[in-house]
């Protein structure tokens, strides 16, 4: 069960940023379904597991886009409320350094309430922070009373409850959010520091590993993250170790950072050398 945002990526390139009260040109824009929760609901059913995205979309357009890409991978979108809100978008500008500058506007993704959480049968909840904190507290506390494993992605970095921090095997950040969070991250039963091209760092009470990323030629990290947080949950809902389950994510993340997009970029278990 992947609990998170669904938004439509609006990504137009220009040859800078305006300035405020300035105008600029760009490029066609491209519309990508994208959202860290879709994103994450997408990278694991196209490997193959039965997923079921928890989430909000707008009666418009871009909630259609959406449910399709998500219906393509194989994802159960039954748990999707569609609202009287517009989709979450998310306004990306790429200068020609590859660098984004991108205003989210969250629409549907903010009408989540803890009354839409139901878990159904699910081995692994995963969740991310671009709906309501307390949405998301509140879905940690039903799987932890019933036994359900918690993957959080504690991204954008937020504040948890002592008793949410407890409940996650793992929470997994990248090294930035790291930094943030300090010695907030302890308290968790496990850990998965994200490095980029270095791989990944998996804590358990057993101690720490280190998992190296394939060498690859990245084209685009776009979504990376939410690729290694989709193949971590697979595996860990196949029954696979944290270690084994994070030696799977770093092959599907490099894999997707060889190709453009987000979601467009994630493989099938075919496109893997095997399943690490
Ligand atoms: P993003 O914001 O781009 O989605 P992130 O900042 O959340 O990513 P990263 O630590 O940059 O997370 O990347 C996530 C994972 O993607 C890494 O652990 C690694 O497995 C893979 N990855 C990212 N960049 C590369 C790269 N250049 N080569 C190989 N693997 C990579």
């Amino acid at each position: 069960m992947v609990l998170g945002s669904a938004n439509a990526d609006l990504v137009v390139e220009v040859a800078r940023r305006p300035l405020g009260g300035e105008t600029v040109l760009g490029s066609d824009t491209r519309v990508l379904p994208g959202g860290k929760g879709a994103n994450t609901a997408v990278a694991a059913g196209r490997l193959g597991a039965a997923v079921s995205f928890l989430g909000a979309v707008g009666r418009d357009g871009y909630g259609d886009l959406l449910l399709e890409s998500l219906r393509a991978a194989g994802v159960s979108v039954d748990r999707v409320r569609r609202v009287e809100r517009p989709t979450g978008l998310a306004y990306i500008a790429v200068t020609p350094d590859g660098e984004n500058s991108i205003v989210v506007s969250p629409g549907a993704n903010a009408a989540l309430t803890p009354s839409d959480v139901d878990l159904g049968d699910a081995a692994v909840l995963v969740a991310s922070l671009e709906v309501p904190l307390g949405v998301v507290e509140h879905a940690v506390a039903e799987a932890s009373r019933t036994g359900v494993r918690v993957v959080l992605n504690l991204s954008p970095v937020a504040i948890l409850s002592p008793a949410t921090v407890a409940a996650l095997d793992p929470v997994v950040v990248n090294e930035h959010e790291a930094a943030a969070l300090g010695d907030a991250l302890l308290a968790a039963r496990s850990t998965v520091i994200t490095l980029g091209a270095r791989g990944a760092l998996v804590t358990t009470p057993n101690g720490t590993t280190e998992v190296p990323a394939p060498h690859v030629t990245p084209v685009d990290t776009t979504g990376a993250g939410d690729a290694f947080t989709g193949a971590l949950a697979a595996a860990l809902a196949a029954g696979d170790d944290l270690v084994t389950a994070a030696q799977h994510a770093v092959q599907v993340a490099a894999f997707s950072v060889t190709r453009p997009g987000a979601q467009p970029s994630y493989p099938t278990l075919a496109d893997l050398p095997s399943k690490a």
